[in-house]
């Protein structure tokens, strides 16, 4: 049985729990290890500021307050994502304005954004599909002409770069997750990346319940008090201590994955070659973290058909989001803009395979022997 995913285990975490429990007797949030796993993604992405928070739903929650997005905003991303990031912005009272994406990377089409613009428009949030980075460049220039806001959904992205530019690090706010699902996790986690200073003191006081208190931890002001809105999203000392041993062994996972990501499309290319299946595209000037390796089938029916076959076979799959904007609550919060040509069709056709740090490596060729087996 080959799972689809497994959360990672690094032995350390279990001794930093416990440290972080009977050593220091702290285990609520922004203790030591919240701090490491703060200290250690600003340097080793060049980051502003980096908050550790309790999920990257919280992350975007926390973005879109820092945003000002009030009601009748527009917002422009991609249907084809998880729906926490329209969520977060449709909480604020904004208006989801849905563009396709391209149905190479998954991600949003850089070329539809200035049409989905009108003067409502407040903020474009890409979405790094599979952890490889959208098109940024184009994005970050249609942002400064038009004066809005960009967050980066970098969900999938951690240790993945655009042009050299770690994910999450290019626009003006970018978010994290250390969901079970993801690359690196504390089971339930994220991070808010800051890459506008002015953006860093409110951002603390929204994730502390709407107070000063970071400023007070730091000896700066006497007490504290309550200045602002917010909310508590800061996770547990237990589930940073749980991570940290993750991002220092964070080289180890990457390539780790990366091999495993090589062996897919090794095992795979054949089928590619005679137009059984498409694989993953990854653009030059990306570099991806093997966040998942995913195939396209013909359409849905084989699709159904296929993950039915491999379920049989003790090989778990995944496929995932509704395009949003066919979603029932999708359909009230915002609109379409211009015309789906790829986020249904593309959507529908696509599956992912297992990926996990530690896969087996006899999985590559058994899941094409059965791929192969699906086809004849
Ligand atoms: C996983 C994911 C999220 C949500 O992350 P949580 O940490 O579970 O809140 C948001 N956006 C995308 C694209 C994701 O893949």
């Amino acid at each position: 049985m080959i799972p689809f995913n497994r959360p990672p285990v690094i032995e350390k975490s279990f001794e930093y729990m416990r440290q972080a429990a009977q050593e220091q007797g702290k285990i609520c949030g922004d203790g030591i290890f919240t701090q490491k796993c703060s200290a250690w993604m600003e340097e080793r992405f060049q980051a502003q500021k980096v908050l550790l928070t309790t999920s990257c739903t919280h992350a975007l929650e926390l973005a879109a307050l820092l945003c000002g997005i009030q009601p009748g905003d527009e917002v422009i991303m991609p249907s084809y994502t998880f729906v926490s990031t329209a969520n977060a912005f449709a909480l604020r009272g904004a208006k989801i304005v849905f563009a396709d994406i391209r149905p190479d990377t998954m991600n949003l089409d850089e070329t539809l954004v200035e049409a989905a613009i009108t003067p409502k428009t407040k903020a474009i949030v890409p979405v790094h599909y599979a952890g490889v980075g959208c098109e940024m460049d184009a994005i970050l220039d249609i942002a400064r002409r038009y004066n809005l806001l960009v967050v980066e959904d970098a969900a999938q992205g951690v240790m993945s770069t655009y042009h050299g530019k770690p994910l999450g690090t290019i626009g003006d706010l970018g978010c994290y997750s250390f969901h079970e699902t993801k690359n690196y996790s504390m089971g339930e986690g994220g991070a808010l990346v800051i890459n506008r200073p002015e953006l860093i003191e409110r951002a603390e006081i929204l994730r502390e319940k709407g107070t000063n208190r970071s400023r007070f931890l730091r000896g700066q002001i006497d007490k504290y008090t309550w200045v602002d809105v917010g909310s508590s999203y800061l996770p547990s000392e237990l589930n940073a201590a749980y991570l940290y041993a993750q991002l220092e062994a964070a080289d180890a996972i990457n390539e780790d994955r990366l091999r495993s990501w090589s062996a897919y499309w090794d095992a795979l290319a054949p089928l590619q070659g005679e137009g059984l299946l498409e694989l993953p595209y990854v653009p030059e000037g990306c570099r991806h973290n093997a966040h998942m390796f995913y195939i396209k089938v013909k359409d849905l029916e084989q699709r159904t058909k296929l993950i039915q076959f491999l379920k049989e076979q003790e090989i778990g799959t995944a496929f995932h989001y509704v395009p949003l904007h066919s979603s029932p609550a999708g359909a009230g919060q915002g609109r379409f803009c211009g015309s789906d040509r790829y986020t249904s069709q593309e959507s529908e056709r696509l599956l992912r395979l297992p990926m996990f740090y530690g896969i087996p490596k006899d999985t590559f060729s058994a899941v094409r022997k059965l791929l192969e087996d699906f086809f004849d």
